[in-house]
């Protein structure tokens, strides 16, 4: 009988420092794990150091290493989904390339996903030690929100670390949505999860791509691709701002009845005035993130495109 194939997809954007350091640990790993082959998918998202050569590199040397690398940065969702799309595992394992996501773990997420009992098994950090305290809390936030304001459950902490089996792999593949956030989707399409659990770990060499904007920019994102919450906010405070003048129209009116009509109060009424100017502004920008999602999808271009590649049939244009 053929041995069943595990593939693991890595992103890559100026991994030159820890590649190196990543390619060994997963040898060191997978040779543990003799009952299975292996194939290492690197994309290179558009990487402006050695990332490519290096890949290029180990893949002249070693067969299971595959790579893609694209046109420009397209972002670490888009090379994901180019790694799930091109990856022919039967099962498939998806990692971040500065050994944040610890090798080490691999056999026993594989070994949930071989006994049946799982589709996936996933990983969540339960510290954030070495993180920036402001970071961790809002991070919190953002998970608190989230899950108010969506259906999906997202774990505190969850990573983009996972193993998943092939039904679990085409499904994610086939949401064929413009604006992704994987951890939305990972827990969108269901399927059973097995979570485990790590402390953090610090980037093995190089550093961080996001910066705290390019976080919020990212949590914006994944409220808007996950939940109406945001845009129903319009009709409730428009809802509540009429009642609330009905109530200060009629209180205006028998104040005016009973004790004639003073003309005072103008400054209060310039705070109102620009108080709900403000509120309209911000739900009219609120909408317009709806729209600009919508726009971007409506558009349908595709999230990658492939410049080379060692991968067969590649799907350049994906
Ligand atoms: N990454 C990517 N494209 C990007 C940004 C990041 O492919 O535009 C990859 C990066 O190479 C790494 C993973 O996504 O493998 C996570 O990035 P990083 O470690 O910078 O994020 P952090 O762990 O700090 O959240
Ligand atoms: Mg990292």
């Amino acid at each position: 009988m053929s041995k069943k194939l595990i593939s693991i997809v890595v992103p890559c954007y100026n991994e030159e420092p820890t590649l190196g350091i990543l390619y060994e640990e997963l040898n060191k790993v997978t040779a543990a794990m003799a009952e299975y082959d292996f194939e290492y998918v690197f994309i290179n998202d558009g990487s402006k150091d050695k990332t490519l050569d290096i890949l290029k590199e180990m893949a002249a040397k070693d067969g299971k290493v595959k790579y893609m690398s694209f046109s420009r940065n397209f972002g670490k969702e888009a090379a994901l989904l180019a790694g799930l799309k091109n990856a022919k595992g039967d099962l498939v394992a998806t990692m971040d390339a500065d050994m944040q996501d610890p090798p080490a773990l691999l056999p026993e997420m594989v070994a949930y996903v071989e006994s049946g009992e799982y589709d996936n098994a996933a990983t969540r950090r339960v510290s954030r030690k070495g993180e920036p305290i402001i970071r961790s809390f809002f991070a919190r936030m953002f998970y608190r929100v989230m899950r108010r304001i969506t259906d999906i459950e997202i774990m505190d902490g969850a990573r983009d670390y996972r193993v998943m089996n092939r039904p679990m792999v085409d499904s994610i593949i086939a949401l064929q949505e413009y604006n992704r956030f994987s951890k939305g989707i990972f827990s969108w399409v269901g399927f059973e999860t097995k979570w485990i659990e790590f402390e953090n770990v610090e980037r093995s060499a190089g550093e961080t791509k996001w910066s705290f904007w390019k976080l919020f920019r990212y949590s914006i994102e994944g409220m808007v691709s996950f939940s109406d919450a945001p845009i129903n906010i319009a009709s409730w405070l428009g809802l509540i701002m009429t009642g609330v003048s009905v109530i200060a129209l009629l209180f205006l009116f028998l104040r005016a009845l009973i004790f004639g009509d003073p003309v005072a109060g103008w400054p209060s009424l310039a705070c109102i005035m620009t108080f709900i100017a403000g509120i309209q502004l911000f739900v009219m920008g609120m909408m317009g993130q709806y729209v600009s999602k919508t726009y971007m999808e409506v558009k349908n271009r595709p999230h990658y495109i492939v410049k080379d590649s060692n991968v067969e049939d590649t799907e350049l244009i994906g």
